[in-house]
């Protein structure tokens, strides 16, 4: 299975990708999560893409179609993968389409911008494993340390009001067109986002038919 997860920034498609991929036993590729890494480990990649992400901006496609061109040649992805956050432009799809990734599920989750501005003041990070958290829908069992590997928690920057603003601009200008290119191919289902994650997961599975 190769699925697309689409949503806005917030949407809580992160959060479902993991679930699925668990499920499906193949790798969830966030792209953020790649870029976030490579800024904390002070890559040139990450040293480029800093600014780009705490002004809530898209780094460009040039950069996130090289890495998900590298990391889709790895073994793992022999037998499906979840894609969370690629593409985010009509440009970065039709790069997809150009490598000859045949994606069979688009999962769009739909979420509208207030509960999005709502849940994004909530949500905790953990540098160094990666996992997230909310404070209210989503806590982590040792509050303010990750209770996968014990990390502190943290705000990431473009978490902040006034980039959650700006990055909704974004979405709706630079991602959404791709609801209409994958429901032209006929392979867009759209979940709407519960206030419950578990109901989510349940519409979610049901869309995917699992
Ligand atoms: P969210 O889904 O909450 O926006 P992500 O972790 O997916 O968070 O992305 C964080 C930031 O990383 C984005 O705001 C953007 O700057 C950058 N980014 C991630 N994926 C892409 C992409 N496919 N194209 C361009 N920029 C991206
Ligand atoms: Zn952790």
């Amino acid at each position: 299975m190769k699925i697309i997860f689409l949503g806005a920034p917030g949407a809580g498609k992160g959060t479902q990708a993991e679930k699925v991929a668990a499920k499906l036993n193949i790798p969830t590729i966030s792209t953020g999560a790649i870029i976030r890494s490579a800024l904390k480990e002070g890559t040139e990649m990450g040293l480029a893409a800093k600014a780009y992400i705490e002004a809530g901006k898209l780094v460009p496609d040039d950069v996130v179609i090289g890495i998900i061109k590298e990391r889709l040649a790895e073994s793992d992805c022999r037998n499906g993968f979840i894609l969370d956050g690629f593409p985010r432009t009509i440009a970065q799809a039709e790069a997809l389409d150009a490598m000859g990734v045949s994606i069979d599920l688009v999962v769009n989750i739909s979420v509208d911008d207030a509960t999005i501005v709502e849940r994004m003041s909530g949500r905790r990070v953990c540098a160094a494993c990666g996992a997230t958290f909310h404070t209210l829908f989503n806590p982590s069992a040792s509050g303010d340390k990750c209770d996968k590997c014990g990390a502190e928690l943290s705000i990431r920057k473009d978490d902040q009001p006034e980039v959650v603003k700006d990055r909704l601009t974004v979405y709706h200008k630079e991602t959404e067109p791709l609801e209409r290119y994958y429901e032209n191919k006929g392979i867009l289902k759209t979940v709407i986002g519960q206030e419950k994650l578990e109901d989510t997961t349940a519409l979610t599975f049901r869309a995917i038919g699992v």
